[in-house]
């Protein structure tokens, strides 16, 4: 595996509407190292998400290049960037988007299944071990309604880490959670993190970038500054 695991190559993005072409995305080159945990703050509308969404393949660049552990995901067809997707990228969103229907382990079993990185009689097994890595074992049977916001993400970073991709990204993982529980959520990125997961986290909350070891400010679609912490923090 490379160490610069996330590569964006002169990426630009427009979006066209009738009226206007608007440029969300202005020249971004961005690498990210393996093992780092990355803020992106900015302020809304500057272009975060749009950004974020390069990295997942959930959108496209107008032009320029997204590498991924040297892999160019703009060779991948719809089918399979999915699969793509699946193996190597773990989403973590503001709105939890878990499936209301199933129980918090069926929420964490189902990405296993899409994509049979582990065996039919394994995925149980993990799913419930990944329940006790987000202290929630005794939740397994219950659904997703009956949980608090923080308990609902913390079963969503279950669920992201769920076929062990390599990256993780978050996109305001902690907008609808009160301090003290966005405090919580951080410091479980922290820990992954400290086991060698790459994660890179949207937030307006200033308090990540107290746990990131990286932090990039979006104006306007162009990074403003990119400060890298050296040894010693947190
Ligand atoms: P952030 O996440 O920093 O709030 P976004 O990346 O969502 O910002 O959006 C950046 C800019 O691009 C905003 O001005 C937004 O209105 C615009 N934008 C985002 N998605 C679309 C879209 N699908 N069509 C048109 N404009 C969009
Ligand atoms: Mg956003």
């Amino acid at each position: 595996m490379v160490n610069k695991i996330i590569k964006l190559i002169d990426i630009y993005k427009d979006y066209n509407s009738e009226l206007n072409l608007f440029s969300a995305l202005n020249n971004i080159n961005l690498e990210i190292n393996k093992g780092d945990f990355i803020s992106i703050v900015g302020k809304s509308g500057s272009g975060k998400s749009t950004l974020l969404n390069m990295m997942s393949a959930i959108d496209k660049p107008s032009s320029g290049q997204v590498l991924i552990n040297d892999i160019d995901i703009s060779q991948f067809k719809s089918d399979q960037l999915a699969a793509w997707r699946g193996h190597n990228i773990g989403l973590v969103f503001q709105f939890f988007q878990l499936i209301p229907t199933l129980t918090v382990l069926e929420n964490i079993i189902l990405p296993m299944d899409f994509c049979g990185v582990f065996a039919r009689n394994e995925r149980k097994v993990r799913a419930r071990e990944l329940l006790e890595m987000v202290e929630l074992s005794a939740k397994e049977n219950k659904f997703p309604a009956i949980l608090s916001g923080g308990e609902r993400q913390r079963v969503a970073i279950a669920r992201s880490l769920a076929n062990k991709p390599p990256i993780i990204l978050a996109d305001e993982p902690t907008g609808n959670l009160d301090s003290v529980t966005a405090h919580n959520i951080f410091q479980l990125f922290k820990s992954l993190n400290g086991q060698g997961q790459t994660i890179v986290v949207v937030s307006h909350d200033p308090v990540c970038q107290q746990f990131s070891n990286r932090t990039i400010n979006i104006v306007d679609g162009i990074i403003k500054t990119d400060n890298t912490l050296g040894a010693g923090h947190v």
